[in-house]
């Protein structure tokens, strides 16, 4: 049998196709594809209902990136799903289930599921803005799509109120199946991102009841970066605040956008800050578009990274329709694998070691859909055993064989 996560790294290289019969059940039964952030298909596909994200045999949660050319295809045949290679059935997967609350509207009228998407099992995330204005003069990040989205896309809602997000938080997690979220948009003018953060956290704090919020936001540095004691004060747990590429010279290449309004420099300053009021051992993260960059060079930087309290996050990358790297190619599969393994040892020995505790968890099994982290476990029983019931898994479950 193929090794899970050799496979969910195969699946995210090279991205799926899928047979119509294959998809029954989508929208009502299993959860269908939502336009919600970006767009990691391979090819535009405006009437064409696919789903989000598939379950393999082990747990492992992966993102489905419809693409026309990939080897992979999945097919049902009396009423088993799987997945196979010029003909070759590879692995049995299961679609997830669709949450209630995409069936329900807001108090002004508007479907859920245009507020918010439920990520793998359990992670509500919402896009509080689709829209960049490093778009504005061609100087967006060259891996991404967010403004081209929602000109393909109908349904994209640009703008989502925070009273309506606080509905949709107590909707998804009073009745389940969110046990965390992620809020993320894309860069706004001054300020103005840190106080929709705020207004965010406030509503899910008035609709849903919670006073700890079990969450983070991936955000821009704020102009001031005391602003993030405002954020934990209003019991958010975690930032993430991503790089994108560790060197230097890559990141500004790469994001010129945010190298022009905000700086590589600016950016690690706003981790260390983060760090000192968040705390170390993970609570502040960074997400990297692995792939672009060396490996070498990707992994000092985890390294550093770790020496100053952050965990590094790599995301398999995908290079969708209508970024500047459409048609380029990621590396393959186990290079993914590798620098997973690699990276992981290097995060739980130093974040272990400055917090004298185990690293705090930044990813769930349930919902790391992009990435190889958390590894999945040989079957659902030592999955359990692992994580003990606990929400979030932890980096021990990806370095316990490094
Ligand atoms: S900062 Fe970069 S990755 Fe984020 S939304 Fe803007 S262009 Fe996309």
């Amino acid at each position: 049998m193929t090794d899970e996560i050799l496979l969910k790294a195969r699946l995210l290289t090279d991205g799926v196709r899928i047979d119509n019969l294959a998809l029954s059940g989508m929208g009502s039964q299993y959860k269908e594809q939502l336009h919600h952030l970006f767009e990691y298909d391979f090819d535009v596909h405006k009437t064409y209902a696919a789903t989000s994200e598939l379950r393999l045999p082990g747990g492992a949660i992966v993102q489905v990136r419809l693409n026309e050319r990939s080897p992979y295809l999945i097919r049902i045949e009396e009423g088993d799903l799987f997945v196979e290679c010029y003909g070759q059935r590879l692995s049995a997967l299961s679609w997830i289930e669709r949450p209630a609350f995409y069936s329900r509207k807001t108090s002004l009228g508007l479907p859920m599921s245009a507020i918010a998407e439920l990520v793998g099992e359990d992670c509500l995330s919402v896009c509080h803005t689709n829209a960049c204005i490093t778009f504005s003069n061609k100087k967006e990040c060259a891996f991404c799509n967010m403004n081209f989205t929602p000109r393909q896309y109908d349904e994209v809602l640009i703008r989502k109120r925070a009273a309506e997000v606080g509905e949709v938080m107590a909707a998804a997690f009073r009745e389940g199946p969110a046990r965390h979220f992620l809020i993320t948009g894309g860069i706004l003018p001054g300020n103005q991102e840190m106080e929709v953060l705020a207004a965010y956290l406030e509503a899910i704090h008035e609709a849903a009841g919670m006073t700890e919020l079990p969450g983070a936001a991936i955000m821009t540095p704020p102009p001031d970066l005391r602003q993030f004691e405002r954020l934990q004060r209003l019991g958010l747990r975690s930032i993430g605040l991503n790089l994108e590429c560790f060197d230097p010279a890559y990141f500004r290449a790469v994001c010129p956008g945010k190298e022009e309004r905000i700086g590589y420099g600016r950016y690690r300053e706003a981790l260390r800050a983060a760090v000192e009021i968040f705390g170390d051992g993970g609570r502040i993260f960074s997400g990297f578009l692995a792939g672009i960059e060396p490996k070498s060079r990707f992994l000092e930087g985890v390294q550093e990274l770790a020496e100053e309290g952050v965990a590094a996050i790599p995301l398999v990358w995908s290079p969708s329709a209508g970024t500047l790297y459409s048609g380029h190619r990621a590396p393959y599969a186990e290079w993914y694998v590798e620098l997973t393994e690699q990276m992981a040892g290097i995060v739980v020995r130093h974040l272990k070691r400055s917090s004298g505790r185990a690293p705090e968890p930044v990813r769930c099994v349930r919902c790391q859909h992009q990435s190889l982290l958390p590894r999945p476990f040989a079957s659902p029983a030592q999955r359990c055993e692992v994580t003990g019931g606990s929400i979030l898994g932890g980096w021990d479950d990806v370095a316990r064989d490094c």
